[in-house]
């Protein structure tokens, strides 16, 4: 069983995969003490609590990792890239404005990547996009948050995303409030983040 408690206590919104991993930084590019992705195996442990993949692969994966440490550090350094790249277009969508043309340049190459390993798949009336899952791909888990990213930039709910008002915080979430006049990413998890960050880099020291 792979502990997520750490990421728990860290706070994701659950709204959408692609904005709970631009979340794993407080601020972009991130600093030590704002990044929650500080080893492969942190990447693997949000995969788990995010639902990207399950336990079993998650073993797989770490295990792969310890085999191959220069892979699995170079897998995390493209996630980070490409959390990089997404924020800065998403947030540039929040802001109504165009992304820079290199960004999506680097948006629209990752999300190639990412749709090689896209299925179409039977659903109950219609069908559906499923993400296949290679846990024999160190980078397997990075291809779910990609798609996730681009049928939000397809959708209705792209007018409702927002970056969070507070200065120290640099989340993105869906406003879907009854007015649209939500500003935090959330007043618990913006007044709580602090907390649970020292709590992070706590047990992170210890372990
Ligand atoms: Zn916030």
């Amino acid at each position: 069983m792979i502990d997520t408690g750490d990421i728990e206590a860290f706070g994701p919104l659950k709204e959408r995969l692609c904005l709970d991993f631009t979340n794993t930084a407080d601020e972009h590019p991130s600093q030590p003490t704002a990044e929650l992705l500080t080893s492969y195996a942190r990447l693997v442990e949000w995969s788990v609590f995010s639902k990207s993949i399950s336990d079993e692969q998650a073993e797989i994966l770490l295990s792969l990792a310890q085999q191959h440490p220069s892979k699995a550090d170079e897998a995390l350094r493209f996630a980070i890239t490409v959390r990089e790249t997404l924020f800065r277009v998403l947030a540039a969508a929040a802001d109504d404005r165009q992304p820079d043309a290199t960004d999506m340049q680097a948006f629209n190459a990752i999300l190639a990547k990412a749709m090689s390993h896209l299925h179409m798949t039977p659903a109950l009336t219609n069908f559906s996009w499923t993400c296949a899952l290679d846990e024999n791909d160190l980078e397997t888990m990075i291809w779910p948050v990609v798609w996730s990213a681009a049928e939000l930039m397809t959708s209705h709910d792209l007018h409702y995303l927002r970056e969070c008002a507070s200065e120290d915080c640099e989340w993105l979430f869906l406003d879907t409030s009854k007015n649209h006049s939500r500003r935090w990413c959330s007043m618990k998890e913006c007044g709580n983040r602090s907390k649970a960050r020292s709590h992070y880099q706590r047990a992170r020291n210890t372990t």
